[in-house]
Parts: C-alpha cells; sequence; structure tokens
C-alpha cells in the first residue's frame, strides 16, 4: 500500500467500528509489523443520550443488547480489543451513528424498516448533510496534526451509507487542506455484494485500483479482530455463507495469484476542476 513503513505515520478513517478492521484489518496490521505508525480514528463512535429511536432499539436487539443499553460504549471496548489485536492504535470521535441522529424536523434520520435485519437510512434525509461533513472534517484535522500523519486512509463509501459518505468527503477535504495523500479502501463485506461504483465529491478522482496482498499470518490476524466486534457478528454473517468465506471468495476474485488482499485506490485531487 506504501514505501517505507518506518516514515509513514498512517491515520485510517474508519466510519463506523467495524469498518476499517473489516476493509483493511490485514494492510494496517501488516504496517503496523513494518514499523508504521497506525492510528485509526473512528467518526462514529459517540454515546448518544436516550430516548432511541426504533431502529436503534431494534439493532440493539439484534447486536444482543439490551434497547436502552448503551451500544457505543459497548462497541467502543470491542474496537480496542480489535485494534490491539492488530497492534494498532485507536481514537473514537464523538459523532452519533445516523441511527441515533435526528433531521431538522425532529423525525428520526433512520426509518424503521420492517421484516429485514438491515437498517434502511431515511429517504427523506437531505442528499449529503454539509454542516457534518464540515464538523467531521475539522476533527479529522485535528487527528492528522496530533499523529502528525503521512498518508490519510478511509473508505469509498461503496454501498452508499450515509455514514460513510459523509466519513469519505470530511477525510478527503480535511487530506485535502492538509496536503496528504489519500488512498480509498473497498468498503468490505458490502462491496462483496455491490458493484464498486464511486462517486467522489468535485475535484477528486479515483485512481487506478491497487490490489495489496496480506500474508496467511495477517489474514488470520484480521480475521480475528474482526471476530472482536462480537455484536456486529451475527448482522455480518449470512444466513448460509460465511462472511470470512465470502471476503475470501471476494478477494480470490479480485486476485492476480488467487491469494489474500484488500483492494485501495488513490485520490486525484484537483483543485480548479469544474
Ligand atoms: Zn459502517
Amino acid at each position: 500500500m506504501f514505501q517505507d513503513p518506518e516514515a509513514t505515520r498512517l491515520l485510517a478513517i474508519s466510519p463506523h467500528l467495524d469498518d476499517a478492521v473489516l476493509s483493511i484489518g490485514g494492510g494496517l496490521a501488516q504496517a503496523a509489523q513494518d514499523g508504521a505508525k497506525v492510528t485509526v480514528y473512528t467518526v462514529f463512535a459517540g454515546t448518544a443520550p436516550p430516548p432511541y429511536s426504533p431502529v436503534a432499539e431494534r439493532m440493539h436487539a439484534v447486536w444482543g443488547l439490551s434497547p436502552d443499553d448503551d451500544a457505543p460504549l459497548y462497541r467502543r471496548k470491542e474496537d480496542v480489543a480489535a485494534l490491539d489485536h492488530l497492534g494498532v492504535s485507536y481514537r473514537h470521535g464523538r459523532f452519533l451513528d445516523s441511527i441515533y441522529r435526528t433531521l431538522p424536523d425532529g423525525r428520526w434520520l433512520a426509518d424503521h424498516a420492517e421484516g429485514g435485519r438491515k437498517l434502511s437510512v431515511s429517504e427523506h434525509a437531505p442528499d449529503g448533510d454539509p454542516d457534518l461533513v464540515a464538523e467531521i472534517k475539522d476533527d479529522i484535522k485535528a487527528m492528522i496534526d496530533e499523529c502528525a500523519s503521512t498518508l490519510v486512509v478511509t473508505c469509498a463509501a461503496i454501498g452508499g451509507h450515509p455514514d460513510h459518505e459523509a466519513a469519505r468527503d470530511a477525510a478527503l477535504l480535511a487530506a485535502r487542506e492538509k496536503n496528504i495523500p489519500i488512498r480509498l479502501w473497498e468498503d468490505l463485506p458490502y462491496a462483496v455484494f455491490r458493484p464498486a461504483s464511486v462517486e467522489l465529491p468535485q475535484g477528486f478522482h479515483l485512481g487506478s485500483p491497487d490490489f495489496s496482498s496480506v500474508a496467511t499470518e495477517m489474514r488470520t490476524r484480521k480475521f480475528q479482530a474482526v471476530e472482536c466486534y462480537v455484536s456486529q457478528l451475527a448482522m455480518l454473517d449470512g444466513n448460509d455463507v460465511s462472511m470470512f468465506d465470502r471476503l475470501d471468495e471476494h478477494a480470490r476474485k479480485t486476485s492476480p495469484h488467487g491469494g489474500y488482499g484488500e483492494t485501495t485506490w488513490p485520490v486525484i485531487c484537483k483543485e480548479d476542476d469544474s
């Protein structure tokens, strides 16, 4: 993913508590082992005050928690264990997951989706939230300063989750303002089911995809780290095929040599793009 790991200070911007590990955990573990300083900053890790939306209460139940549990606190502990297993540092952002957010008119952002386990994030949500993106951008810039980062990586937002898009857009703007290179990772496991169509904000363009092989030991470590997110495993696992089999299969299809690996893209900034 990069040259000269010992001179690299890598800041990974994860939308939720698990996204970075699922998508690029092997690369992060490898980078740390090679001598890079790696920090994962999770944007939407804040604790929400009750009351919770029906969607949030239902998600809490899917995660094996009580409806009124402080789920983000529980999930932050999972994240600490997972990132510790990868040998990387963590920071937790203050922003609330979309299931805890409201629209300007007071309605919940996330709709109650009947039936399935998946949450459907509101159709009446505004197309992007520039104020939220600006606030996240400021926090990411502070993180870049704190970590003296030389490279930022974040999600490509495949699947179109509003939290993923907000985190990505904020990271793109922050990296550009700080003049630091940024790469985007393929959102896993979502990219297994969806075409990798990525639409970046104006002025940003995807470079060519880069498949980085992950050694067996690091793949194992990644999968063990994913298992630290105990609350999320039921949701991530399919009915018949395990998520880990899906990740293996997906990597095999992309890999030139058939082994495990993870895909990222460089981002090209063109300031005066129109
Ligand atoms: Zn996510």
